[in-house]
């Protein structure tokens, strides 16, 4: 039986992982990428320089075989560091014995790899600099930039959070299609730490987190010694984007919010004053799928912001997840297209509010002594109730349970802890009332 001809749209970290899998599966796989090969020019200035991979994401590449080789250039964070603006750096394991790790990744080197496994798997042909700008969901038929066309059996669009797929399914249905996005007032600048003395500036097995309320830094390690530390500050108002233009403003800014950084980062001016703000933002939008031959996948189906690092940990499980519909349909692309939206949808929707939630935890929570007495109390439920009280962080991070099982448990443990709680408090009162009245 010949198999379907598929078309992806887009060879980033989704795409190009989603043409290894259905490479894999037999199909001819054609990837239009928009960019020039970045495994020839280099990465692009201002997208995120690396990413927490967790559970999920690694789950995807060990299904392929690449998650060795992945994790071989990853640097494990066993937990937040986090630097108030007055004391000491404090540690906050992600879990209960510290042994479980988020890995910091160059976004590069991930998208490389994938390329190449790609690129290495038969029947995958990757077209690099070929914009795509037209779509007819009828025929599959591809226009591009440059005025050459293409066609598909199947199109899948991998192209990210401003996806083309998109914006040419919302002109095909009109108001069959709904698209929301959804951005943050706030935005993101990235700033090199560099290595000191050939040494990691600051501790490489933990998330950094400079916590300052309304605002916040992190910063994730890299293999070559060096941190990059990611600002997150309002576009607009005090203390943001906006206002701080000036190398002379954003110093007095750094000496009275970060003072500790304004050692670390030698070129700080020079990387503000180059590095782009990028936005940040949600898009929802559906149906994903049309036709039974179109689809959107990752970013383009649903980007987040990157507050739980999931955003790439949950594209590459569309993609595990859209292979297991072809499995269970027998690659019967007109059922396992819609079977696919139905498993991933309710899962998105879940991890975007959790990811928005997780804003204002980094931000300001964790620097709270109440929160940390929460984190203590979780750690130590866990250890009390083994399997039967499992933090959020946890289940996100450590697991490959479904997002929204995952809230749906959370929302649980907690109604028991109230209930737990609320007994608690009127035994004790009962007690104090027959002391009182004996
Ligand atoms: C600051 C920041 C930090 C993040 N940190 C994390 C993290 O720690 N962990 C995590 O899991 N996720 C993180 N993410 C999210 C993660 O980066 C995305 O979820 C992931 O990149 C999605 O991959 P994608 O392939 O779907 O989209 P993209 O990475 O955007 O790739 C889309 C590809 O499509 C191409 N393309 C676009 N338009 C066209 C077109 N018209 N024609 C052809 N090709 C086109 C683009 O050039 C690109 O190569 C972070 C995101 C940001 C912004």
């Amino acid at each position: 039986m010949s198999r379907e001809h598929v078309a992806v749209i887009g060879a980033g970290l989704t795409g190009s992982l989603l043409a290894a899998y259905l490479g894999r599966r037999g199909y001819r796989v054609d990837v239009y990428e928009r960019r020039s090969d970045p495994r020839v020019t280099g990465a692009e200035r201002g997208r995120s320089i690396n990413l927490a991979l967790s559970e999920r994401g690694i789950d995807a590449l060990r299904r392929i075989g690449l998650a060795d080789q992945v994790l071989a250039g990853a640097l494990p964070m066993h937990g937040r560091m986090v630097h108030p603006l007055d004391g000491e750096a404090n540690f906050q394991p992600y879990s209960l014995a510290g042994d479980r790790a988020i890995n910091s990744i160059g976004r590069g080197a991930l998208n490389d790899a994938l390329l190449d496994a790609a690129e290495q798997t038969a029947g995958v042909t990757v077209h690099f600099d070929h914009p795509l700008t037209g779509l007819d969901p009828e025929t599959g038929t591809l226009g591009f930039a440059d005025g050459t066309q293409a066609k598909a059996d199947i199109v899948l669009g991998a192209d990210g959070s401003g996806s083309a797929v998109r914006g040419l399914l919302l002109a095909y249905a009109g108001e069959r299609f709904d698209e929301t996005v959804s951005f943050l007032d706030y935005g993101y600048k990235e700033l090199t730490i560099p290595a000191r003395d050939g040494e990691f500036a600051l501790d490489p097995g933990a998330l950094h987190i400079w916590p300052r309320g309304t605002s916040m830094m992190i910063a994730l390690p890299n293999p070559d010694r060096s941190f990059t530390g990611t600002l997150f500050w309002p576009m607009g108002g005090t203390g943001s984007f906006a206002s701080l233009g000036s190398p002379a403003a954003v110093e007095r800014h750094f000496r009275r919010h970060y003072p500790d950084l304004l050692e670390l980062i030698p070129g700080l001016a020079d990387d503000y004053r180059h590095n782009p703000v990028g936005l940040l933002g949600t898009v929802h939008c559906g149906p994903w799928q049309m036709l039974g031959r179109v689809a959107l996948i990752g970013d383009a189906a649903h980007a987040i912001v990157p507050f739980y690092g999931q955003g790439a940990n949950a594209a590459f499980e569309d993609v595990v997840e859209l292979d297991r519909c072809l499995d269970a349909t027998g690659d019967d692309w007109a059922a396992a297209l819609p079977a696919y939206e139905k498993g991933r949808r309710e899962n998105s929707e879940a991890i975007a509010a959790m990811a928005l939630a997780n804003f204002v935890e980094m931000r300001d929570k964790v620097a709270d002594p109440l929160f940390k007495l929460g984190k203590s109390i979780e750690h130590t439920l866990e250890r009390w109730l083994p399997g039967r009280y499992v933090s959020r962080y946890e289940m996100v991070s450590f697991s490959t349970t479904p997002y929204a099982e995952v809230r749906r448990r959370v929302r649980r443990q907690h109604q028991v802890l109230a209930a737990a709680g609320l007994l608690a408090a009127a035994g004790l009162a009962a007690l104090v009332g027959r002391a009182v009245t004996r």
